[in-house]
């Protein structure tokens, strides 16, 4: 690898040798369909995907191997989640509750179900990011269909408070569901527990391969069900039709066993690290603002706002050194400033002047990380 310092694990993670090197059998040698279970290979590629089920599980606390279903990563399953549901139940109820903050696959989805008829309320955030409980009891109606409100922000990686969220909508008979995609690995993530009757999550932010996540569709107490947004051969109990990437699934499973199996060690090695950064910028430049809330966030993270200096020349500068991001990956071909940033009460100037930060796995030096980081930011000051 060249010797850049990777700072953008919000964006994506390297995929993990160890999850490599239990991937490669299935792309070749067992390559077979798991639908083919007539003969030997197709078994083979099929009880792969049935152990890779049982063990993705255990690790999110759900309690039935049918309760998973495979996707193509987060975005599919937010939309399956989202537009599936709303298929399946809109003759009976057609309101659904989000937030401001969402990801573009939440937001874009629930503007697509408005031209189906879909009533939607997006919450806003307090300045930290934050919703507020009593606002999201009170703009449940009669026809409430869905919650759905994300674990932890991709940008400034505020954590909701799901459990209680999870409370509120089973008090209310309202399905939940919970865009994981960030918190998955940092996070205790145990679906029956936090009353989360959906959740969205994807291997590649957790040094899996790109291109595979699931969707956990709660299947007792209540029982979730769901039109399909993908129509063919049936596989995924007809939830989800197409030819399994049975690769990909052993990698998200086997990168999910990795990174629970060190959850703890690394989160307070990430968090450690991610205060060290953010003292040292203090000290030096006494301007510089931090984002998301100060305790409810993901150990990785760091938002921050540097008055006077754009976040695209401060990258310039540092391109080839550092990788990090402005905002979030998927927004950033468009010039306008980030809807997050916005919504917790910054300005567009402020926002062309945040950068985000996501630690990770290589990362071990806070003192080069925020060396790299000063030098650059008097570079640009002067
Ligand atoms: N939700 C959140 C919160 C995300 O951060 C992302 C990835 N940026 C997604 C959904 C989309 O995930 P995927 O890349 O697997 O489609």
């Amino acid at each position: 690898m060249n010797n850049i310092i990777y700072l953008d694990h919000h964006s994506t993670t390297p995929l993990d040798r160890k999850v490599l090197d239990k991937m490669i059998p299935f792309f070749s040698e067992n390559f077979g369909n798991p639908s083919s279970i007539d003969h030997y290979l197709g078994n083979k590629a099929q009880q792969a995907v049935e152990s890779c089920r049982i063990d993705i599980v255990k690790n999110i606390g759900a309690k039935y191997s049918k309760e998973i279903i495979f996707t193509s990563g987060a975005t599919e399953a937010n939309n399956l989640a989202l537009i599936g549901l709303f298929n399946k139940y809109s003759k009976e109820k057609n309101h659904i509750i989000s937030t401001v903050i969402e990801h573009k696959s939440i937001l874009d989805t629930l503007k697509y179900l408005e031209t189906l008829g879909a009533e939607v309320t997006l919450l806003p955030v307090d300045k930290t990011g934050l919703i507020d409980l009593k606002e999201l009891e009170d703009s449940i109606k009669d026809n409430t269909l869905l919650i759905s409100i994300m674990y932890a922000n991709n940008e400034i990686g505020t954590i909701q408070p799901i459990n209680a969220i999870g409370e509120i909508s089973r008090r209310k008979k309202i399905y939940f569901h919970c865009d994981a995609a960030q918190a998955m690995g940092y996070e205790n993530i145990n679906v029956y527990e936090n009353n989360i009757d959906l959740l969205s999550i994807s291997a590649h932010k957790f040094y899996g391969p790109k291109g595979v996540g699931c969707l956990f569709l709660k299947s007792f107490n209540p029982t979730v069900r769901l039109n399909p947004i993908v129509h063919g051969g049936g596989q995924e109990r007809g939830f989800r039709s197409g030819t399994l990437n049975v690769p990909g699934i052993v990698g998200l499973s086997e990168a999910l066993n990795l990174v629970k199996n060190e959850q703890r060690t690394e989160k307070d090695r990430l968090e450690k690290m991610r205060n060290e950064i953010q003292n040292i910028l203090l000290n030096e430049c006494s301007d510089i603002k931090l984002n998301g809330h100060p305790q409810r966030k993901l150990p990785n993270n760091m938002s921050i706002t540097i008055p006077g200096i754009e976040s695209k020349a401060l990258i310039h500068n540092l391109n080839k050194k550092m990788a990090f991001s402005t905002g979030s990956a998927c927004s950033t071909t468009k010039a306008e400033p980030s809807h997050v940033l916005k919504a917790i009460g910054l300005t567009d100037d402020e926002c062309h002047q945040t950068i985000r930060i996501g630690l990770g796995r290589s990362n071990v030096d806070s003192i080069e990380i925020s060396d790299k980081l000063i030098k650059a930011i008097k570079e640009l000051k002067c």
